[in-house]
């Protein structure tokens, strides 16, 4: 029998199960219930609304009356469905009159669902890479570097340094996924070319966690974070610098509130390392001629973490360019689609919430498609494939690297 036990939801949240004011608003704004239109627990408003009725079955008035109601199993498998087949990407929270902090409330249902034994199947898989290989891939930890071995020189920083005052955070998928090793392979290069005293955490590098916290089992996310922490602290760093967007609002808002103390050094995105070394002027660029450029906001750094002038900043910091915004941008940025771990449990719905973003990319014409993410880039360079649009589609940080002077 499915019940329902609340110990996921804070009294705010209880409370904003109550404020949905059924306007419907977010439903117009979420990107994928425009692309599987059929599926109505997927909005927010549905999600809400499905979750206020288990309440009340449960712990309302008629239930402390005469006793709580099990639950429909169909009606929570199918909540399930709409739940999981969200990319977290908080585009409804934006929109939503009375302020609900939608994407907070949807990982609050995961874990409830997860309690309840009603989650996707390969997130059982993720949850045992994690927990016991240390990164999402199942690959051995000890290769986490291996995206360097084709640098032209191996550096010190890369090497290990026991102390620095930078630790550069690759992620799983920097270390583990040869589409993206030039992420990494940039942020040295840039690194290296502006003098910056930084190490990295080799094989001692683990999963930030944030797979799991959204699929909501971050119970079993607390071991590796406190790992990373102690990591970060031997080597003494000031600054604990991240090039993906979810490993930085995990160890930047997630770690301290978990852990329930300060971290002790700074937690920055890359965009944001890059632009104070611009605005030092470490940092010069060859000029481009007059070629458009665009750029994504990935929802982790944008909405979710409200950093969206460093990457501009520095795209725009590149002589000759012409920088275009898409139709959708800053806090109404479309997702890519490769949020929320929706890639693990609906493909074909992730594709296409990317096809559409790349569509507004293409009406921009430009010729670079720049955002600062990997898991971004690898779903928009997809979908640019797919779609045959002709634009290239890269990391700042790899934009970066290849314009120094
Ligand atoms: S977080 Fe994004 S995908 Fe999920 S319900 Fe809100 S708008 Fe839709
Ligand atoms: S926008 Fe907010 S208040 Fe309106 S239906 Fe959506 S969640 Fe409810």
């Amino acid at each position: 029998m499915a019940t329902l036990n609340l110990s996921s939801y804070t009294v705010r949240q209880l409370m904003e199960l109550d404020a949905c004011t059924r306007c419907g608003e977010c439903i117009e704004w979420c990107p994928t219930f425009a692309e599987k239109q059929e599926l109505d627990a997927i909005t927010p408003l549905r999600k809400i609304e499905t979750v206020r009725n288990f309440v009340r079955q449960q712990y309302g008035v008629w239930a402390i009356l005469f006793g709580a109601k099990p639950l429909d199993e169909e009606a929570v498998k199918t909540h399930s469905v709409g739940t999981y087949d969200c990319t977290l990407c908080g585009r409804c929270s934006v929109v939503c009159p009375v302020h609900i902090d939608t994407r907070a409330l949807w990982i609050s249902m995961r874990e409830t669902l997860v309690e309840q034994g009603v989650y996707p199947e390969p997130l059982d898989h993720l949850r045992e890479m994690v927990t016991t290989r240390y990164n999402i891939s199942g690959d051995d930890n000890a290769e986490r570097l291996i995206w360097s071995q084709n640098l032209p020189e191996v550096p010190e920083g890369v090497k290990g340094k026991e102390q620095a005052e930078v630790v550069y955070f690759v992620g799983c998928v920097g270390s583990f996924y040869p589409q993206s090793y030039g992420i990494p392979q940039s942020m040295v290069e840039i690194m290296e070319h502006a003098g910056v005293d930084y190490t990295v955490l080799g094989e001692e590098e683990r999963c930030c966690g944030f797979p799991l916290i959204i699929a909501g089992m971050g119970d079993e996310a607390v071991e590796v974070i406190r790992h990373n922490v102690e990591a970060v602290r031997k080597t003494g760093a000031r600054y604990l610098v991240a090039s993906c967007p979810s490993c930085y609002h995990t160890w930047k808002h997630e770690y301290p509130h978990i852990l329930g103390e300060e971290l002790g050094f700074e937690v920055l995105h890359s965009t944001e390392l890059i632009d104070g070394l611009i605005s030092e002027g470490r940092l010069h660029f060859k000029p481009m001629r007059g070629e458009i450029v665009t750029y994504h906001d990935p929802c982790d750094l944008g909405r979710t973490s409200g950093v969206y002038e460093p990457p501009r900043n520095v795209i725009t910091s590149v002589p000759g360019i012409e920088f275009v915004e898409m139709r959708d941008h800053h806090e109404y940025s479309l997702c890519c689609g490769g949020g929320g771990d929706v890639e693990m449990a609906d493909k074909a719905l992730s594709a296409a919430v990317a096809d559409r973003r790349i569509s507004q990319a293409k009406e921009t014409q430009a010729k670079y498609l720049l955002s600062a993410c990997q898991q971004c880039t690898r779903t928009l360079a997809g979908a640019a494939r797919r779609n045959k649009v002709r634009v290239r589609v890269m990391d700042v940080t790899q934009f970066v690297a290849r314009q120094l002077e």
